[in-house]
């Protein structure tokens, strides 16, 4: 599984790319606007993080950057924004969960 680990690395290293090239900021409820850096603002910005997901099955919850500590959590770490995101949001970023 090395080379997933390595694919992994490399997406979430593009995504930061596009963060620092474009954006601005997007608000989210499991987190403090305020407290959220302008650089993290910006790739929610980018990555069109939206609080809800139009589909469920493609919401955080079920996306492999979210770090879902229990299945209850509504708020957990995402690998790609840096910070604590909805577990019903998506973002363009939303990769399946294996
Ligand atoms: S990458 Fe996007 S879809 Fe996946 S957990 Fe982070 S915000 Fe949600």
């Amino acid at each position: 599984m090395a080379s997933c680990g390595r694919r992994k690395f490399i997406t979430v290293g593009l995504r930061a790319s596009v963060w620092v090239l474009t954006g601005s900021s997007v608000r989210a409820a499991c987190v403090d606007p305020d407290e959220l850096s302008s650089s993290v603002q910006s790739m929610r910005e980018s990555l069109e993080y939206t609080e809800m997901a139009a589909e469920a099955n493609e919401s955080c919850r079920h996306c492999s950057f979210f770090k879902l500590g229990n299945p209850e959590q509504a708020c957990a770490p995402c690998e790609v924004l840096a910070s604590a995101v909805s577990a019903a949001g998506h973002c363009m970023s939303w990769t399946k969960r294996s």
